[in-house]
């Protein structure tokens, strides 16, 4: 079911418990700033969600509220996923769902980001 992307951040949803190592995960990359791994319904060839180590609700709640450090970080660390998993040669996504429209169904904030082949155009 979609999270608003507001209010309190709920220490139980699932990336909480991955980021406590309360359940497993396949990852891919780990920093001082983030953890990414393998999306458990990968809707790409390759599906990887990068997530802040710290608490954020959304990108509403990330843009407005982390140090500006830690949004470079961030951003870099993507990057950095991405040229690592091999994927700059032929391109890929990173997208985020903020809030109920956008269908976030995790409330804590993270990129999705799909490649590995053609992925499909954006919904029209
Ligand atoms: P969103 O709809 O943007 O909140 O995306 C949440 C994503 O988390 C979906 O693509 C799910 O497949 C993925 N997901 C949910 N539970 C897990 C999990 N335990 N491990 C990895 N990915 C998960």
């Amino acid at each position: 079911m979609a999270v608003t992307g507001k209010g309190p951040y709920d220490p139980q949803n699932i990336f909480a418990k991955i980021l406590r190592g309360e359940i497993p995960c396949k990852p891919v990359f780990e920093n001082e700033w983030v953890l990414a791994f393998k999306d458990i319904a990968p809707k790409a060839p390759v599906h990887v969600l990068i997530i802040p180590k710290k608490p954020y609700v959304s990108f509403m709640d990330f843009s407005k509220n982390a140090p500006v450090e830690e949004i470079a970080e961030v951003m870099r660390s993507a990057g950095q996923i991405a040229h690592t998993l091999g994927l700059e040669e032929d391109g890929y996504r990173l997208i985020t769902n903020a809030g109920t429209n956008s269908g976030q169904e995790v409330p804590h904030f993270h990129l999705h980001l799909m490649g590995g082949g053609p992925l499909p155009a954006f919904p029209q």
